[in-house]
């Protein structure tokens, strides 16, 4: 499958191109166009293959620019892959005007972090507990939250996020649409799943 065969803003599609892709990979091909749909995600797949922009284009095509509220969060479970997937988020709306996205994650000044959120940020890209902690002090708002991400979940409950994670979910619109990834389905994995999507389709590479 071509990009400009999904029926996304042209912007985003000269971002694609721009970064070398010329075809929707696998995971892609099935995540995208289902995504696009509104529905609920669980996506089986390694880094490599391409997950990221799997889910990132389709949260950046929900992305209402004129809305100034925090609209989308992607968990992950490492500072380090917060910035990776906020770098390709960023690259993948270079032509879109009005989004703003921010990473998050503990270990950095949360001041600052404070006053960047002030900003009219749509996309944060955090850690849970530093979400939480955001949540907590009413400085990540959720009301206008529609899509929720979980990015390596299976690693998220590894390094014990499950709590916070779930915390999360609870306390974001229930109508919202979950994508959830993951390399591995143990059924800690299936059973978040279950409790807070609603009919999923699984898709796997
Ligand atoms: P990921 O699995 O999201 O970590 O992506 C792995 C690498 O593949 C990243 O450098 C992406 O920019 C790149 N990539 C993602 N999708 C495609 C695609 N459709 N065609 C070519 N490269 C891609």
């Amino acid at each position: 499958i071509k990009f400009d065969e999904l029926g996304l803003r042209s912007e985003i599609v000269r971002a694609v191109t721009e970064m070398g892709f010329e075809e929707a990979s696998p995971i892609q091909a099935q995540a995208i166009p289902a995504a696009l749909t509104g529905i609920d995600i669980i996506g089986q797949a390694q880094t490599g293959t391409g997950k990221t922009a799997a889910f990132g284009i389709p949260v950046l095509q929900k992305i209402d620019p004129s809305n100034k509220h925090i609209q989308a969060i992607v968990l992950c479970p490492t500072r380090e892959l917060a910035i990776q997937v906020a770098d390709e988020i960023r690259k993948l709306c270079r032509y879109t005007h009005g989004i703003k996205l921010l990473p998050v994650y503990g270990g950095q000044d949360i001041v600052k972090q404070i006053r960047s959120l002030k900003g009219g940020i749509q996309i944060v890209i955090g850690t849970p507990g530093r979400v939480m902690d955001h949540m907590r002090r009413h400085t990540i708002k959720t009301e206008h939250v529609h899509t929720v991400v979980l990015d390596e979940a299976d690693e998220m409950l590894d390094m014990g996020f499950r709590e916070d994670i779930e915390t999360i979910l609870e306390e974001t619109p229930e109508s919202r649409q979950t994508l959830l990834f993951s390399a591995t389905m143990p059924k800690e994995i299936m059973a978040i799943a279950k409790k807070y999507q609603k009919n999923a389709k699984l898709v796997k590479v």
